[in-house]
């Protein structure tokens, strides 16, 4: 396993930006995973994994970490009987297309999130009244001590949240799912990818939504919304003039424009509602909305 250092993670951001991981390295088998957390522990290293970076606010002044990015046969996905078995580094595009082409539905909800099976297990990633708490049977997670398989109870998931940590790698995912005509599922697909197109800045670079839902009768969206703050821009990044829960690369962003704009939201947010926003976005290096 080759490890590379000062690699930009700009290119493996859907935002595109921030700065270098330290060092970098693509297990493609669980050896090659066991080798890379070793490595990083011999080192005195911190561990982060990412996926398709499209969830991710990556420091501009990089990572001190080795950054791991599946691929190989941890990013191979496989159907057994109703069970689809992923690789973490699964993009969910690929679960989806091989679950159609068995007959199984149940995955359709993730059909608009471009991420992979390990980043939706991290965060319990949802859409359409799906979310991978609903279909995971079982998430093998690999650390500097070895692995072990983790129920969703276990990995303690709930509204875009797990308890996992940064150094623990979701390694491969067992997920349930029903049979269903592929044409069924086809059309399910169809219906959700439009409703998306109507509402949300698919044709930007983005990092999908910036907050979690508050509990209040506004979304986050609506709210920031309400705050006047559609197109706001700050450096190369702005909030979606399309939906306000998004922030765009308008040109040459950097994460701390992102971060900038963040800041500026909550502020709003809690002197207009009251309300204290909460990042749905991971943040990754030595960055962090300060306080408000
Ligand atoms: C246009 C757009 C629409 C979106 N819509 C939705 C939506 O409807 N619902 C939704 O929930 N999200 C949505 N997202 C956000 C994002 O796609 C999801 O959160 C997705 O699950 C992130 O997966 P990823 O592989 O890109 O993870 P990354 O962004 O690469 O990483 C996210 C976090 O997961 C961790 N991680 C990634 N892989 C692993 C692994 N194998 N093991 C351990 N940790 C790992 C990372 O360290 C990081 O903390 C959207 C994003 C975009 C750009």
């Amino acid at each position: 396993m080759r490890v590379e250092e000062n690699v930009s993670l700009a290119r493996f951001t859907t935002l595109g930006t921030g700065g270098p991981a330290r060092a970098f390295a693509r297990p493609e088998a669980p050896d090659e995973l066991h080798e890379a957390l070793a490595w990083a522990a011999e080192r005195g290293l911190g561990v982060a994994t990412i996926g398709l970076g499209s969830n991710l606010l990556v420091a501009d002044g990089g990572v001190e970490a080795l950054v791991l990015r599946l691929s190989g046969d941890l990013a191979r996905v496989e159907v057994d009987g109703d069970l689809l078995v992923a690789g973490g580094g699964a993009a969910n595009a690929v679960c989806l297309h091989r679950a159609r082409a068995a007959g199984l539905g149940g995955f359709e909800f993730a059909c608009a999130i471009p991420g992979t099976v390990g980043g939706g297990v991290w965060m319990n990633a949802g859409a359409y009244g799906g979310d991978f708490a609903q279909i995971l049977v079982r998430a093998l997670v690999a650390d500097a001590d070895g692995a072990a398989w983790r129920t969703p109870e276990e990995l303690g998931l709930r509204y875009r949240h797990s308890e996992l940590q940064h150094g623990q790698v979701v390694a491969r995912a067992e997920v349930r799912l029903a049979p269903r005509p592929a044409e069924e599922i086809r059309a399910t697909i169809s219906e959700m990818q439009a409703q998306r197109k109507a509402a949300q800045p698919t044709n930007k670079r983005t990092f999908g939504s910036v907050f979690k839902n508050p509990d209040h009768e506004l979304s986050a969206g609506r709210m920031l919304e309400a705050c006047g703050l559609k197109g706001h821009r700050i450096g190369g990044a702005q909030i979606s003039p399309r939906h306000a829960n998004f922030i765009e690369n308008a040109g040459g962003a950097l994460s701390a424009d992102a971060l900038a704009l963040m800041q500026e939201a909550r502020r709003r947010a809690l002197e207009q509602f009251g309300v204290e926003l909460r990042h749905e976005v991971e943040l990754l290096g030595p960055i962090g909305p300060p306080p408000l």
